[in-house]
């Protein structure tokens, strides 16, 4: 049986420790807010419009970024263009209440590090597993789709400040690594490539992670994981090789989704 995570009692390694799959989740995650060549979230335009459905107003969550007042508004700029209109959490007298009252959700990009200790340091997970079990939708480019997985143990990010605990939302089942690059052909660099770090990662974990290409976005619902978007993706399971999916394909059996909720999964 699946269960639901909690700040305190997290099995971190186990495909177990991950959110039991409702009926009405409704997910939107990017792999960058930024496509090569585009402006801010243009290149997922008609899908974030189709995933919002009737929701006039986004809550944003900037805290993956120092300056707040200044994502907010590149953020709101984003979205008017897109014809909705966008509070942010930080400016809210009670962010907890903000959520609470919130049509939908986007939390953007920067440091997951920051990110997850600023939703800690806020006391917002539970409220936030809470309200997206209930139907509410959630967005996320890259580090605001890191924190919807398990862990943020697949983050490129540095460790720039420490988070009580690298457990995160837990609202999918399997880790993302956001801006997923394959390794240049001839090229110098002598670190780990990216492929190489999430084999790592299996060497101490099992939870499924998609490599999500810069472009890539997974369209997640209680019953399905479409990946979709300008770019494919690479999943890593644990003793087994990598598998390449292309925009179109349903990860969901792919990625530990099945059978968790004793629902359709
Ligand atoms: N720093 C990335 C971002 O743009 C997250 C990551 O690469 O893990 O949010």
């Amino acid at each position: 049986m699946g269960r639901m995570i909690s700040a305190t009692s997290v099995d971190l390694a186990g495909a177990d420790a991950i959110y039991r799959p409702s009926m009405s989740r409704q997910l939107l995650l990017l792999s960058t807010s930024t496509a090569h060549g585009t402006q801010y979230l243009e290149h997922a335009v008609p899908e974030f419009k189709d995933f919002l459905g009737p929701a006039r107003r986004v809550l944003f969550i900037p805290y993956a970024l120092k300056d707040r007042d200044g994502y907010a508004a590149k953020a709101r700029a984003g979205f008017r263009a897109m014809g909705y209109e966008l509070d942010s959490i930080h400016e809210s007298a009670s962010p907890k209440q903000a959520i609470e009252r919130a049509e939908a959700l986007f939390c953007g990009g920067g440091n997951t590090f920051r990110l997850l200790d600023a939703l800690y340091r806020q006391d917002l997970l539970d409220v936030i597993r809470r309200r997206v079990s209930e139907g509410l939708r959630y967005s996320g480019a890259s580090a605001g789709s890191n924190v919807a997985c398990p862990t943020i143990r697949t983050t490129n990010d540095m460790p720039i400040v420490e988070p009580p605990s690298l457990a995160a939302l837990g609202i999918v089942a399997f880790q993302i690594n956001p801006h997923y690059l394959d390794p240049e052909p001839g090229s110098k660099h002598m670190g780990e490539t990216r492929e190489e770090r999430l084999l790592q990662f299996h060497e101490e974990n099992e939870v499924a992670v998609v490599g999500l290409r810069e472009g890539a976005l997974l369209r997640v619902s209680d019953t399905s994981v479409m990946l979709k978007g300008l770019a494919g993706a690479r999943i890593f399971r644990k003793g087994q090789a990598p598998v390449e999916v292309a925009p179109g394909a349903a990860l969901e059996a792919w990625l530990g989704e099945r059978g968790k909720s004793g629902g359709p999964f």
